[in-house]
């Protein structure tokens, strides 16, 4: 696989065993019919899975399909040898477990690198441990699949010939990423149920807005929704909404929307809300002219509270009452369909 391997990449295992290939039976990648054929490593043999059926083949037969997207896997034979020989540190460990043998706790994941990789790299115990090498909150609540146990032969045998770490022969809770852990999840639960509050006010305005929508770099938004709906551990930076401007041609000339933006579009409470808590900038409309000056801003907040002001009681009241009655749907996750 030499000549199709990238020029900065630094594996020595350069080659690679066909395991897997799918074919593609009709007209046009949406429709048809695909069959999965895979070889069985423990007993070399080729099987056909289409669908829920699955048969033998022979490999005159494999050969002679029309492969769609093929499988490889890195083969090394160093790595057969080191899988023996752990295999026996582990089957003597055990052996000798009613001993006082000491034990160390390894990243699942990374074991199941060393049993299936060719090169597996640096043991990843980070995995399931914090910054400071104790158990990480996020870990916490399925922390045995997480981790398993070896004993001291193994380990020693397994951290000098791949390194990485960190070491780890007992599990304590960590203080310090626990009280993070929840002060993150109450930013994200606060942050969530404020932005509700005002797609709610959004979707039944008691009062238009002069303002046109701002917005905010799609890029920025899906980092915040996945910081708020816990895909992703850290909270997003700074607001930069600056690749939705074009460059003034000079010194304090005119800045426009870029017509390729990517963006979202939101309410300036909306707006108000995002850069208090984050920062960053600049404000950004969807004006296609010239980006509107603090002035005139300042003249649509100006007209925006005198409209709330004379906003008869019915018409608040209704708003009240609606955002009242859509408390139950706070489940919903997704915010795609209101913005765009
Ligand atoms: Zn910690």
């Amino acid at each position: 696989m030499s000549p199709f391997v990238h020029k900065l990449c630094t594996d020595q295992i350069r080659r690679y065993e066909l395991v897997a290939f799918i074919t593609h039976y009709g007209g046009g990648a949406d429709s048809g019919h695909y069959i999965a054929y895979c070889r069985n490593e423990l007993n070399g043999h080729w099987y056909e899975f289409d669908d829920a059926m699955v048969s033998r083949v022979e490999v005159a037969e494999v050969l002679s399909k029309e492969a769609y997207v093929l499988f490889y896997q890195k083969k090394g034979d160093a790595m057969s040898k080191v899988r023996d020989h752990v295999r026996s540190l582990l089957e003597s460990g055990n052996k000798q477990r009613c001993k006082a043998v000491s034990r160390f706790h390894i990243s699942r994941e990374w074991l199941h690198r060393l049993s299936t990789f060719a090169e597996p790299g640096p043991i990843t115990n980070f995995d399931f441990l914090c910054p400071h090498g104790l158990i990480s909150p996020r870990r916490a609540k399925d922390l045995n699949s997480y981790y398993a146990e070896v004993p001291s032969a193994a380990w020693d045998y397994l951290h000098q010939e791949f390194g990485g770490g960190p070491v780890c022969s007992s599990l304590q809770y960590c203080v310090t990423c626990q009280n993070e852990f929840l002060r993150l999840q109450t930013k994200r639960n606060a942050e969530l149920a404020a932005f509700k509050q005002l797609q709610k006010m959004e979707r039944s305005p008691s009062v238009r807005w002069h303002h046109p929508p701002n917005l905010i770099t799609r890029s920025w938004f899906s980092r915040w929704e996945r910081f708020v709906l816990n895909h992703d551990e850290e909270p997003p930076p700074a607001i930069d909404n600056s690749s939705l401007l074009t460059r003034p041609a000079k010194e304090g000339g005119v800045v426009r929307l870029k017509q390729s933006g990517n963006y979202m579009t939101f309410t300036r409470d909306m707006w108000l809300f995002f850069v208090n808590v984050y920062g960053g900038g600049p404000e950004v409309f969807l004006v296609h002219d010239h980006q509107p000056t603090a002035e005139e801003v300042a003249k649509w907040d100006e007209e925006r509270q005198r409209d709330l002001l004379n906003a008869t009681e019915d018409d608040l009241q209704l708003n009240v009452t609606q955002l009242t009655l859509d408390n139950g749907d706070s489940d919903h996750d997704d915010f795609g369909d209101t913005h765009s």
